[in-house]
């Protein structure tokens, strides 16, 4: 029998924050959704916004906050996603570019701890699907399928072409191994990232017939990445869920809706459908929309893109960070991987919980280093020291109104 003193403390710890403990512990975890698109570029997006033609991102801009998203110097994908995942930069992570000493860049370079792994490690359950540079797949507290930089067949050395999810070579795609069999028959055998950008010679004398073709190529791939995604948010929902898209980057290199002012401009290509970048924008709101199906007002959505991309403006031909597949395909007419990475902002939409409505973060305070350390933040989890960004606390109303829990 306890002492009488002690019996009465228990009965007032009980009486009072008993509540309050009970509250937290039933709390549950935050779900998050992070989508990534590879270079949205804005100077595209914001006409398409006025005129209506993009109707959930204005619904997630009006819920929540956005702006420019700083990105790397000579930024390309493999290079920001890899900074974006670890918070630090590419000579300290390891994937500087598509290719590093050689070698496609994979995820066996990366030397930084990513933060799906830190979540993972904080038993957060974990969902990532066609994420740039996440090949082979790395172990998590839930899924992975690997993105653009897959190899497989007709994709070899996985540089910006699309290998079919049975037709992957030198790596597992799908982690645990046992998903892929259950994707193969719900989904069907998907294409994994975009298709490859044509070559001179494949457009000679029937551009108009090989951009529609391309296009239609270019859709299909979407329209499957659309049903993936909807079958994972539907069949394996998980507290934190990272999907990514890189068709429309893809279609601005070689189809940016340019004008004979610009460099590189060619009628029988340019003049064909100049709608073609923008229309990939409104492609991507519908899949944005299916995507929001999924989303509660609890739950926190993270839109963002690695870079911006931009018609040609700097000495091209000087210049040492050529994206290197464009130098043997098609004359590309709108890069990113530009010196100054200030040229090609990406871009940052949040919405959920405890995030201000309607506030736009002006200049380039946000950056690709801060989305981690945020991503923690939300989980309450503390941000280790190599991470060089920090939390986008001005996003939030206060930190007492997030779902997460501090430890
Ligand atoms: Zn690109």
């Amino acid at each position: 029998m306890l002492p009488r003193p002690c019996l009465l403390l228990s009965v007032f710890l009980l009486a009072v924050p008993v509540f309050a403990q009970k509250q937290n512990a039933v709390k549950p975890k935050p779900r998050v959704i992070v989508v990534g698109v590879n270079g949205m570029e804005l100077d595209i997006i914001r006409p398409l916004l006025l005129k209506g033609q993009m109707p959930n991102l204005s619904k997630v801009i009006e819920k929540g906050a956005y702006g420019k998203l700083r990105t790397v110097s000579a930024p390309n994908c493999p290079r920001v996603y890899s900074t974006l995942f670890t918070s630090t930069n590419p000579e300290e992570h390891g994937v500087t570019g598509f290719i590093v000493g050689g070698i496609t860049a994979n995820t066996n370079m990366l030397k930084e701890e990513p933060v799906w792994s830190m979540l993972s490690k904080n038993g957060i359950t974990v969902g990532m699907a066609n994420v740039p540079a996440t090949f082979p797949v790395m172990p998590v507290n839930g899924y992975m399928i690997s993105g653009m930089l897959t190899r497989g067949k007709n994709c070899e050395d996985g540089v910006l072409c699309a290998p079919k999810l049975s037709e992957v070579m030198g790596g597992d795609a799908v982690y645990p191994k046992s998903m892929q069999a259950e994707l193969l028959k719900n989904v069907g055998d998907f294409y994994i990232d975009c298709e490859r950008m044509p070559g001179a010679g494949d457009l000679k004398g029937h551009e108009a017939e090989f951009i529609d073709k391309w296009l239609g190529k270019v859709q299909v791939i979407r329209d499957q990445q659309t049903k993936l995604f909807d079958y994972l948010l539907t069949t394996h929902p998980t507290e934190f869920t990272f999907l990514a898209q890189s068709c429309e980057d893809r279609t601005g290199h070689w189809l940016y809706p340019i004008t004979p002012f610009n460099v590189g401009y060619n009628a029988s290509i340019n003049n064909v459908r100049q709608d073609a970048f923008p229309n990939q924008y409104v492609a991507f709101d519908k899949v944005l929309g299916s995507i929001l199906e999924h989303v509660d007002e609890n739950t926190y959505l993270i839109i963002f893109s690695d870079h911006g991309i931009k018609p040609l403006r700097e000495f091209e031909e000087k210049d040492p960070h050529a994206h290197m597949d464009h130098e043997k395909t098609t004359p590309v007419i709108a890069k990113h991987d530009f010196a100054d990475g200030d040229d090609v902002p990406g871009s940052f939409f949040a919405m959920g919980p405890g995030i201000k409505h309607d506030l736009r973060l002006m200049g380039l305070g946000a950056s690709v280093y801060d989305v981690a350390p945020t991503l923690l933040y939300i989980y309450g989890i503390e941000q280790p020291k190599q991470m060089r960004g920090r939390v986008l606390t001005e996003i939030f109303e206060s930190s007492d109104n997030k779902v997460a829990v501090k430890k």
